[in-house]
């Protein structure tokens, strides 16, 4: 059996940021990753962006640290390929699927999660795919030169990201969303509107408020067919609907686990030497009070450094009001807060993708802000949102600065 100071379950950004955390208090611990890609941790943003807009585009652009830094820089025995399936949280062990036993002081979990799929006909055809690693990117930029209709299955993160673009490639996009808007678990539905319109004016369809019912075809996907009746072919299919933690190692282990291992302010699961971090983790949200799990590359990198030093010996707790990003098209969003919950939502100026501030407040309170190409003001609205203010007087705030906010329904 392998003994080390840290053990870091998962090899993701959350992973690689905690070792930043550990190396920036404890210089000599040993560190071991195991994490079961290949690969050494990369980030997932640019998959479903620059990378699959672009043919030939190489991975070294996607990883978090540059090659060999694990190795010789923070000195982490980088374990690639290995599976961990159990957790002993007693003598603080972890096994592979290849029956190898790590041993360490602290351990952090780190597994991110995997991507649903809807349980309907056809779901293992050929050419219906999910969306989340390096090879799942490489496939679709592969297939898509050839391809004439593609079925997004989720105007989420991952449909509206892909169908925006797979527009490169001349590939006919039609995203199929159960609820009547899009990203309308992110934007109210003033914004969830304009987006719509804007990837319509592009040439992506919506099948808004219908459901997929059935993927049909010899053995690969030729023909979609929703709810409402309508058929269309289809050259391939991508599932976007949300992913799964993958916590069932930490539940079998006993620790609380709640749609992701719950974690307190410095990132401890139920047992105090072991940690929980990234996609994975519940935390205590700084803002609204409540537990949350986010899947945001900024919450990723950010508590997972934090929970890095913790395991170290610092005892920080986790007030960062992480954002979530995305760009589509030429529109760069920057999401803080729960912007989608709100009952009243002003503008600065007008509704426009050259730059637009977007406050949200729900019961009169300030409760998130969304920027569109305006990714300047982020620091100063991060830090407004920070001191919870009634929505009037996030208003004035923003009006001083940034001229005239327009109420808008809708
Ligand atoms: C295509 C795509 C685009 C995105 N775009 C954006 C964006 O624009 N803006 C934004 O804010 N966020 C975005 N995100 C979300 C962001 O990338 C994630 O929040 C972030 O990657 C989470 O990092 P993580 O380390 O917690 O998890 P992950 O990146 O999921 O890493 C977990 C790692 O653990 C490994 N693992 C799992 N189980 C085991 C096990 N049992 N044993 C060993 N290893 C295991 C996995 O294989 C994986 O390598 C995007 C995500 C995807 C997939």
């Amino acid at each position: 059996m392998e003994q080390f100071d840290y053990l870091i379950v998962g090899g993701g950004l959350a992973a690689a940021s905690a070792v930043d955390g550990v190396r920036s208090i404890d210089a000599d611990g040993t560190i071991a990753l195991l994490t079961e890609e290949e690969e050494p941790p990369y980030h997932r943003p640019p998959l479903s962006k620059e990378y699959l807009q672009t043919p030939g585009a190489t991975r070294d652009l996607l990883y978090v640290k540059p090659e060999g830094w694990f190795e010789d820089e923070a000195r982490v025995e980088l374990l690639t390929g290995r599976r961990v399936v159990s957790l002993d949280p007693r003598e603080m062990t972890v096994a592979t699927g290849t029956d190898e036993t790590y041993r360490a002081e602290r351990i952090l979990l780190a597994m991110g999660g995997r991507p649903r799929t809807l349980l309907i006909p056809g779901n293992d055809l050929d050419g219906v795919y999910t969306f989340r690693t390096v090879e799942d990117a490489e496939r679709i930029r592969e297939i898509a030169p050839k391809a004439e209709t593609v079925v997004l299955v989720g105007a989420g993160f991952i449909g509206m990201e892909l169908a925006a673009s797979l527009t490169q490639y001349d590939v006919r996009s039609v995203v199929v969303e159960a609820e009547d808007r899009v990203w309308s678990r992110m934007l109210p539905p003033v914004l969830s509107y304009f987006v719509q319109g804007y990837f319509e004016e592009r040439g992506v369809r919506f099948e808004l408020g219908t459901r997929l019912e059935e993927l049909a075809g010899e053995e690969r996907v030729e023909l979609v067919r929703l709810a409402n009746g309508t058929e269309m072919p289809c050259d391939f299919a991508v599932f976007g609907v949300g992913i799964r933690p993958n916590e069932e190692i930490a539940g079998e282990a006993g620790l609380a686990v709640m749609d992701g291992v719950v974690v307190d302010r410095f990132g401890e699961t139920s047992h105090g030497h072991i940690y929980a971090t990234g996609d994975l983790a519940r935390f205590p949200d700084p803002v609204f009070g409540d537990t949350v799990r986010t899947e945001h590359w900024d919450h990723a990198r950010t508590h997972g450094k934090l929970v890095g030093r913790n395991m170290a010996g610092a005892r920080e707790a986790y007030e960062h009001i992480s954002y979530l990003y995305s760009d589509v098209f030429d529109l760069g969003f920057s999401v803080l807060g729960r912007p989608a919950q709100a009952d009243d939502v002003r503008v600065v100026g007008e509704l426009t993708a050259d730059r637009s501030l977007i406050l949200c407040g729900e019961h009169e309170r300030l409760c998130g802000i969304v920027l569109i190409n305006a990714a300047d003001a982020l620091e100063s609205c991060r830090e407004l949102l920070g001191r919870k203010p009634t929505l009037a007087e996030a208003v004035g705030e923003l009006e001083e600065r940034e001229g005239e906010l327009e109420k808008v329904v809708g």
